[in-house]
């Protein structure tokens, strides 16, 4: 496999960008190695500056749940855009896209378009904050909620992957309102509220931990948040940015019907164009600006190129479809076991609904620590030789494996042709 033009270019970025990438973890950092130029989607594929085809196992980090360029998202980008650009106005097609969210979670009765995940996280804290008079905000480590200043500590994504515990740059003040508990540890959560349970404005966590790698919530983990949260009087906030139409139609609220005061999503409704949301309760969503005295707006929230995607994907994205993403993560799951197992490498294959991980431990990673007691050293020898065989991977051993609802069987061959060599790497890797 040549890698010349990614190499170029690569070089080129670097000498323009800090790093060579606009978000860290593609800069390939923890795997090594040259970081692929992508010139092409399609489907389930991807295709590098120097002509190189991948079965895509990232899609986009979690967006592409349809494969790439898929037509009705396509044709709906292209006639939004050749209606305008951006207007600086309502539109009708943010209703749409309002309803939409409404209809498939039922604890949100109210929406509020932004531009990325970050600042749908930021404007929910902003409005617990102001719903509740509080300051404190309650989140678990390795839970990854964008780069917000108050949220990064401990944080899961590129902040595991480059172990940076705390970022430079965000003031004692900002992560001082903070505290970061372990997750799935409904003690810690206990404990937090009889020591500070009247400061405390509200407890975020990821519906389900993907920014960790795959890691569910224990059985009557969220319950308990829900019930800690509403004996407290503080609100629960729960970021589905990346659970949020992927898992079901419902997000994770669809498997354990857990309710919370205030929902975050991002990717899956933004069909791969900058759009997120966030929204919940109408009396905690009517404290927001013009409607209430909590400030929040953008200049490009609610773009009609971004709704058009975003609607055209949600509207794509039907019950057979996550029936196929199911069906394809239990299929690659399944490879991943059996080859890992043939190599005689110690490994879980963990779910969280139809998002997966490889962890290189045989006991359950149920928290962050225990996602850093793996062998994460075995991690890029594995994923440069999936890479090699054609099979792009997550470039990092923190995060989670997407799979999308176009994979056929040609992409499982092409990854079960790949993964001997994958996992005798892994096998050789430093433990
Ligand atoms: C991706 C993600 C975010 C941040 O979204 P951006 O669009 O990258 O700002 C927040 N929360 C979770 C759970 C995510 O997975």
């Amino acid at each position: 496999m040549t890698t010349e033009q990614s190499r170029a270019l690569f070089k080129r970025a670097q000498s323009v960008t800090p790093g060579g990438v606009n978000s860290p973890v593609r800069a390939f950092q923890a795997v090594g190695g040259t970081p692929r130029f992508m010139v092409r989607g399609e489907g389930p594929f991807l295709w590098d500056a120097d002509g190189n085809r991948y079965v895509d196992l990232v899609s986009s980090w979690g967006p592409m749940i349809h494969g790439h360029a898929h037509p009705p998202i396509v044709d709906a980008v292209r006639a939004a855009a050749t209606s305008g650009l951006s207007f600086g106005t309502p539109t009708e097609a943010e209703i749409d896209l309002a309803e939409e969210i409404v209809r498939r979670v039922d604890p949100v009765q109210r929406v509020r378009l932004v531009n990325s995940g970050t600042e749908a996280t930021m404007s929910a804290i902003r409005l617990a904050r102001g719903f509740t008079g509080r300051a404190k905000i309650v989140k678990f480590a390795g839970c990854y909620h964008g780069h917000v200043d108050a949220l990064l500590a401990e944080a899961g994504s590129g902040v595991a992957t480059f172990a940076l515990p705390n970022s430079p740059g965000v003031t004692g003040a900002q992560a001082g309102d903070t505290i970061v508990l372990p997750y799935n540890d409904l003690d810690a959560v206990r404990a937090a509220f009889t020591e500070h349970g009247t400061e405390i404005a509200a407890v975020i966590t990821e519906a389900a931990a993907g920014n960790m790698g795959a890691v569910p919530p224990e059985p009557g983990f969220n319950e308990g948040l829900r019930a800690l949260t509403a004996e407290h009087g503080a609100l629960l906030v729960m970021d589905e940015v990346m659970t949020g139409f992927r898992v079901t139609e419902a997000g994770w609220h669809g498997i354990d019907t857990v309710a919370g005061d205030l929902y975050t999503f991002g990717k899956v409704m933004s069909g791969g164009l900058p759009a997120a949301a966030f929204g919940g309760r109408a009396d905690v969503m009517a404290l927001l600006a013009p409607a209430g005295p909590v400030y929040q707006a953008g200049t490009l929230s609610g773009n009609p190129v971004a709704v058009a995607a975003g609607l055209a994907s949600l509207r794509e994205a039907k019950p057979g479809t996550y029936m196929r993403l199911n069906a394809n993560a239990t299929r690659l799951g399944a490879l991943l076991g059996t080859a890992l197992s043939e190599a005689g490498v110690p490994h879980r294959v963990q779910f969280a609904g139809n998002l997966l991980s490889v962890f290189f431990t045989e006991t359950p990673v149920r928290n962050f620590a225990e996602v850093r007691a793996t062998a994460t050293g075995r991690f890029p020898a594995f994923f440069h030789a999936l890479l090699d065989g054609g099979v792009y991977a997550p470039p990092s051993a923190f995060e989670a494996w997407f799979v999308n609802a176009a994979m056929t069987d040609e992409t499982f061959e092409i990854i079960a042709a790949a993964l001997p060599a994958a996992a005798a790497a892994a096998a050789e890797g430093e433990k």
